[in-house]
């Protein structure tokens, strides 16, 4: 009877002492959440700060770096036992959009935690504070189990992900203390997965911001001509929106994934006589512009998509003329698609699915991410990264309102990344005998 007893009695503070941790752990993610990172004036050095302190209780190496006055990119560093190794570096962006806290239900720089429900609200629960502390949690738990690491492991906290990264992670990848840091493999964001799949990028689609011009001669409002600026604009539109649609299609009818397509949305139409009272209404204005955000895979012809441009939605012909705002390649430097090989050419792939699996963890179809991460600077050095924000079961609400995550899902994702962190820590090459035994 008395064991019994004590038995019940260590058995329920065992189960105190795990909630006293997940607590801890929950209230150390809403701290993070509660900094206002937001642009336009994101509090970039409460941010630092916060991540510095975190990384004293890990005795992890902290350096700041301040590539720009202003934005500072936190960099940390737990030592490994053989530091020639190739490293591993897990990168987070610190920086969210901004939110239009009344359409929120709860503020979103609170980390309301909805007693009920377990979601955690805030800007950045998705994208990507969660990634960036996660990281740090996994570490914490793998030293409390008196794990070293062989490889060297870096974390980066980046700036400005948000508005393009040029002043962060761009930086960053063309700097010495980078390219110091002989990075092997760069783990970086992915998305929410509405099932109970995770989600996986091995690449991403390239911005080709366009801007369309048409010209005409002006003329009366009531007289019927051709070759005004409107009709000509008109039809470039229609013929867009053809593209946009059959491209659409693809998607909607499950042949293709959200990244495998070319997406083109009109981001904005500019044409019009101005007057003080809004636009002259009795005359056909002789310019008109629209801009087109558009997003190629890598594994699209970008010669067919130029000649589309040229000869249909900007015809010389139909008095038009284009020009880009922004395009990037979807190829490096040696004219190869920028992805990260998901075979066997590449270990850290068959590493990550492993440790994912055996953490109880399903991962999807590899996926090409259908916008714009920081991913591309390290993919663009040759360097092979991957987008992964372990959150299953979840809505994709980053850049939305009501941004939340769930908190067991975050304690879930902890124990995904301690696997993987495990296993990328302790990789070791096989040797030149071994591997050529194994292709015999
Ligand atoms: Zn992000």
């Amino acid at each position: 009877m008395l064991a019994v007893a004590i038995l019940f009695l260590l058995s329920s503070a065992a189960v105190t002492n795990c909630e006293v941790e997940e607590e801890a752990i929950i209230s150390r993610f809403q701290n993070y959440l509660r900094i206002n990172t937001a642009h336009p004036n994101p509090n970039y050095n409460e941010a630092a700060q916060f991540i510095a302190a975190e990384a004293n209780s890990l005795s992890l190496d902290t350096q700041t770096l301040e590539f720009l006055k202003g934005k500072p990119l936190v960099l940390l560093k737990w030592a490994g036992r053989d530091p020639s190794l190739p490293s591993i570096l897990l990168n987070s962006h610190t920086d969210v959009v901004p939110a239009e806290t009344h359409k929120w239900n709860h503020p979103p720089f609170d980390a309301h935690l909805h007693p009920s429900s377990g979601h955690i609200y805030a800007r950045g629960s998705q994208d990507m504070k969660c990634v960036g502390i996660q990281y740090l949690e996994a570490i914490r738990k793998l030293q409390a189990s008196g794990f070293r690491p062989l490889r060297t492991v870096y974390l980066s906290f980046v700036p400005d992900e948000e508005i393009g990264g040029h002043d962060g992670a761009e930086m960053f990848a063309d700097s010495d203390v980078f390219r110091k840091m002989n990075v092997g493999i760069v783990l970086d964001e992915g998305l929410a997965s509405p099932n109970e799949d995770y989600r996986v990028f091995y690449g991403e689609r390239s911005p080709w911001w366009l801007v369309i011009k048409a010209t005409g001669a002006p003329g009366h409002g009531a007289k019927l001509y051709d070759n005004t600026a409107m009709e000509n604009l008109i039809k470039s539109v229609e013929s867009v929106r053809r593209f946009r649609a059959s491209q659409f299609d693809l998607v909607k009818a499950g042949l293709k994934a959200e990244g495998e397509v070319i997406s083109v949305n009109m981001v904005f139409l500019k044409a019009g006589t101005p007057s003080p009272t809004g636009f002259v209404m009795n005359l056909q204005p002789s310019e008109a512009q629209a801009g087109f955000d558009i997003r190629v895979p890598p594994t699209a012809d970008e010669a067919s998509l130029e000649r589309r441009i040229a000869e249909e939605w900007a015809p010389a012909t139909r008095n038009m003329t284009f020009e880009f705002k922004q395009r990037v390649s979807v190829n490096d430097k040696f004219g190869k698609p920028v992805v990260t090989a998901i075979d066997s050419s590449n270990p850290w792939w068959a590493l990550l699915e492993e440790a994912i699996k055996s953490a109880k963890g399903k991962l999807g179809k590899p996926e090409i991410f259908p916008a714009s991460t920081d991913a591309r600077y390290f993919r663009g050095r040759g360097l092979p990264a991957i987008g992964f924000s372990p959150m299953a079961n979840t809505p994709i609400l980053l850049h939305d309102h009501n941004e939340f995550l769930n908190k067991d899902e975050y304690l879930r994702g902890i124990g995904i990344y301690e696997s993987i962190i495990k296993a990328y820590a302790s990789y070791e090459e096989p040797r030149k005998d071994e591997a050529s035994r194994a292709e015999l």
